[in-house]
């Protein structure tokens, strides 16, 4: 690797990312691998916003098809195999089982649902089969396909998938995307991006960057006081953030705005027995998936509620709560009630305000706006996790002309770390673990290779006893672990670690997590 000198404190670097979830992130690390000297500031912790309350999919989004939004799908398809294979240990293949019904029905307000409402007005807004069938045809062909299956039909009263669905349901389709774990590619962005050069700043708020001859001034909070840093461009990929930033802290006249969309899900205790995803089409023209989710729960999710206030206030309210609950009751044999629900997340999408009447039809394509009356700014609007490294591409093809020395897009199926193994290595990698570590408990080596990858051995180093992984904080988490998100992923708080570098806060108990949290201040203090 060719790592630049990160340019040393008081000089001038080229870019300034401001916002460290998945888009701030992926923009650094391309920036970083292209030569450019980097400053990314986040003002919490590294993929506190949206980017770890996804849905966590790489996914190509089926029901945008229904927008004909193309290009977003052509896109999303096309990049879901170049990450998996650049990220074979947190993210993986997924089989999605589409249940047909006759309720489904369009949302009034798609192209598609228009335009089959004047050529065919007798199907009153139904969404046929067919026309699903036609759908998941072009998703199986628009993107190239080598590692993921094509779609299937599934025969339910047959096959394993529909013993949890009611026996209404007897025929569906099956078809492919993939998982991802979504606080842990940024977080492996970041330490790629730091590896390659790029300063990475946590808990550092942006408050105020103005144009100062041919640089900006940025001026940072952090650890209670204030930095100052200059360089040649600045980006604004602050997320739902995006107009406030744009707005308060450069102060530059824009047209642009955000739409904030809230989307929560609910956790439940594990509802089937197998590894596949439902996707599940309402009678309100919206979907929503139930996918297995650490082994023991189940994901549902999620909903689409224009969000007024503060992006960094937010909830999954009793009503969205119901709503997921009563969409999932009309499909799954096993009623749910809101005592079955452990968790709930919520998260907003930045989306770029198109004008769209409904917050389900406003575009989830990405814009990305160059103001260059100055030294360049540029403005992140919108964007999903699957298209971050094209987003990122894209950043960087926009500001190629102000940095004629950069190098060329280079991500490509560039491994992230600990991806280093091939897409379908992970069974190989699990044994070795367990063959050098034998005294782990069961389940531990999938775990931590589905965290860190061949990561793991420079986690367990020359461990010979579990002693020597220091305290257990429960759920497998080890001393030598907290360690090393400490050292290497800027882990500061309990919370870091268990609802962001892991999701082990679903096993913990407070108590517990309070444990942690001493343990991780005492080692802090000592450092
Ligand atoms: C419910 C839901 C489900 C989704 N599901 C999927 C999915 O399955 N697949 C998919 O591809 N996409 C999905 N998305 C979309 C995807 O999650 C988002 O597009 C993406 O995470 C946005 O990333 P971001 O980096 O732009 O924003 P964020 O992750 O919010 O990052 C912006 C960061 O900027 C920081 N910041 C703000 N202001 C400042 C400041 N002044 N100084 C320093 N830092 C600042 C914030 O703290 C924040 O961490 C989903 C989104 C939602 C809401």
């Amino acid at each position: 690797m060719n790592t630049p000198t990160p340019a040393p404190p008081g000089a001038i670097s080229d870019l300034f990312v401001i916002g460290g979830g998945i888009n701030g992130c992926g923009i650094a690390r391309d920036a970083a691998g292209r030569g450019l000297s980097v400053v990314l500031a986040e003002q919490g912790d590294l993929a506190q916003g949206t980017s770890s309350a996804s849905t966590k999919l790489f996914h190509g989004g089926l029901r945008y098809l229904e927008y004909f939004e193309f290009r977003l799908v052509r896109e999303a398809l096309e990049e879901r195999e170049t990450l998996l294979v650049a990220m074979p240990h947190i993210s993986w293949p997924m089989r999605f089982v589409l249940p047909l019904s006759p309720d489904m029905r369009f949302d009034n307000d798609t192209p598609t649902a228009r335009l089959l409402g004047r050529l065919m007005p007798w199907m009153r807004g139904r969404r046929p089969d067919w026309l699903i069938r036609l759908g998941l045809f072009l998703y199986d062909h628009m993107g190239g396909r080598r590692i993921l299956p094509g779609t299937r039909t599934l025969d339910l009263t047959r096959d394993a998938a529909g013993k949890a669905l009611q026996p209404r349901f007897r025929k569906a389709f099956e078809y492919s995307d993939a998982w991802v774990q979504d606080s842990r590619l940024v977080v492996l962005n970041a330490r790629d991006a730091a590896a390659r050069g790029a300063r990475i700043l946590t808990r550092a708020r942006v408050v105020a960057a103005t144009r100062t001859g041919d640089h900006w001034t940025v001026t940072v909070q952090r650890n209670g006081t204030t930095e100052t840093h200059r360089a040649r461009a600045l980006v604004n990929a602050a997320g739902p953030w995006v107009e406030s930033v744009l707005r308060n802290v450069t102060r530059v006249n824009s047209g642009d705005g955000v739409r904030l969309v809230r989307g929560s899900h609910i956790v439940v205790r594990r509802m089937f027995d197998h590894d596949r995803c439902y996707f599940l089409q309402g009678s309100d023209g919206r979907i929503i998936f139930a996918i297995p989710y650490e082994q023991d729960f189940t994901l549902i999710g999620t909903t689409d509620q224009d969000h007024r206030g503060e992006p960094g206030q937010v909830a999954c309210t009793d009503a969205e709560r119901d709503y997921l609950l009563a969409f999932a009751n009309r499909y799954f044999a096993r009623a749910l009630t809101a005592d079955d629900v452990v968790w709930t997340y919520s998260g907003v999408r930045p989306l770029y305000d198109d004008g769209a009447s409904s917050a389900t039809a406003a575009t989830r394509d990405y814009v990305l706006r160059l103001d260059e009356n100055g030294p360049p700014l540029l403005n992140v609007f919108g964007g999903k996790i699957t298209t971050y490294r094209r987003l990122a591409e894209s950043a960087l093809a926009r500001l190629a002309p102000h940095f004629p020395q950069a190098r060329g897009a280079w991500t490509a199926r560039v491994a992230l770390p600990g991806g280093d193994f091939p897409h379908d290595g992970v069974p190989a990698l699990v044994a070795r673990i367990e063959a050098r570590y034998p005294f782990l408990p069961a389940g531990a080596a999938a775990r931590l290779v589905r965290h860190y990858g061949t990561e793991s051995f420079d986690i367990l180093g020359d461990a010979t006893g579990p002693a020597d992984l220091g305290p257990d904080f429960g759920a497998g988490l080890t001393g030598a672990e907290v360690r090393w998100l400490m050292t290497h992923e800027w882990a500061r708080t309990a919370e870091d670690v268990v609802w962001r570098r892991t999701r082990s806060g679903l096993r913990l108990t407070p108590d517990q997590i309070a444990a942690l949290d001493r343990w991780m201040q005492a080692q802090a203090l000592a450092a």
